[in-house]
């Protein structure tokens, strides 16, 4: 059932890392529920979405990779007029394993409004949601009504439990509301809790223009080309901005014409590492960014050292000059 040594450069957007030992698609829910049976807690457990924020390790991963490629989008009747942006909204079932970008040609197509900030956002729903990916002053928080997920079971849960071979383990599944889901800046309960994975969630979407929405999004996709280094892979920005609160006066005085609102005041991690003098700056085959030095690049084959080693420079030289500690926003294996 599991493909083995696949390597998992094909899987992310970064090009980077070494083998899976052991890998496996779920296109439904049943082959999800079948795959971590026969799985059955023998080792860890990696739950992959578009691989557009994680840096895989050189040396792989020495377990099973699993991707739950759940892609279905249903609008369900009646709208109810519960959400609290909008006395008439549609639900929209959607699989974890959607990428937004055909999310958005849905919200198009159907006229359905609330996700026009996503435009260029790239991955799937499910990493959407576990680190509540968010631009332009959204966040898919805002969208979210409730979010099925399924627990799996715990590495060596068998033989510290006492569990004999007879007692496998059995499908958990919970819908969390909104509130539960705890989502606050790129963070939700999913990040804290790594033994849920995202199935569907239920999001809640205003009727709206299907010229405007389309306007929109193509307005946000037109701002990531300028902006973003898409010439080269990349997982999108490494660091987390910094909410301006927890920066000192004097670093918030000199960039006073650059603090932005994302969804709340924060000083851009971009400006920090500019200002640091690391503008081009390569390690092997990685480079941070001239376009954009919150992106590092795989500029020429590059392996996650050369990455890691960049991201060590950033830290040490932002925290040198700014007394400000860097945060990853990616995911490193
Ligand atoms: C060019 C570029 C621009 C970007 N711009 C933005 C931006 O503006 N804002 C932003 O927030 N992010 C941005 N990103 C980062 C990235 O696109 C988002 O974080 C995206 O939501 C990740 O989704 P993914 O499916 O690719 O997740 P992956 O990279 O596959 O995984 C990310 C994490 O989510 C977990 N995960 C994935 N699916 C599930 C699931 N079903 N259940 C449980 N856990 C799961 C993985 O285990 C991993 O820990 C950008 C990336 C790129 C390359």
């Amino acid at each position: 059932m599991f493909q083995e040594n696949i390597s998992l450069s094909r899987f992310s957007n970064y090009k980077i890392g070494g083998n899976a030992k052991y890998f496996y698609e779920a296109k439904t829910e049943a082959e999800l529920v079948k795959a971590i049976e026969k799985w059955d807690s023998r080792g860890r457990i990696f739950i992959l979405g578009g691989g557009t924020n994680i840096l895989f390790d050189d040396m792989g991963f020495d377990g099973l990779v699993l991707k739950p490629n759940l892609s279905y989008i249903k609008k369900e009747n009646p709208p109810t007029t519960t959400f609290q942006h909008s006395a008439e909204c549609w639900n929209v079932v959607v699989g974890a394993g959607v990428a937004i970008s055909k999310l958005l040609d849905y919200s198009i197509a159907h006229g359905l409004s609330g996700l026009e900030w996503a435009g260029g956002l790239p991955g799937t729903l499910g990493g959407a949601i576990r680190g509540n990916a968010g631009c332009f002053k959204g966040e898919i928080k805002d969208v979210i009504q409730s979010v099925s997920a399924l627990k799996i079971p715990t590495p060596g849960l068998r033989k510290s439990s006492g569990l004999t071979k007879s007692k496998h383990w059995t499908p958990q599944l919970k819908t969390f509301s909104n509130e539960e889901c705890k989502f606050s800046y790129r963070h939700s309960i999913f990040k804290e809790n790594l033994d849920w994975i995202i199935l569907e969630a239920t999001l809640k979407l205003q009727p709206g223009d299907k010229k405007e929405i389309a306007r929109l999004i193509q307005e946000k996709i037109g701002y990531r080309k300028i902006r973003h280094p898409m010439e080269y892979p990349n997982i999108g920005s490494i660091f987390k901005n910094i909410p301006a609160e927890f920066v000192s006066r004097r670093v918030i005085k000199s960039f006073n014409n650059k603090i932005k609102t994302d969804p709340f005041p924060i000083v851009p991690v971009v400006h920090l590492i500019s200002e640091a003098g690391l503008r081009g700056v390569s390690h092997g085959g990685a480079m941070i960014s001239p376009k954009h030095p919150n992106f590092i690049v795989n500029a020429q084959s590059a392996s996650a050292y050369d990455v890691k080693s960049l991201i060590a420079l950033a830290k040490d030289r932002v925290f040198k000059k700014f007394k400000i500690k860097l945060e990853e926003e990616v995911m490193i294996i």
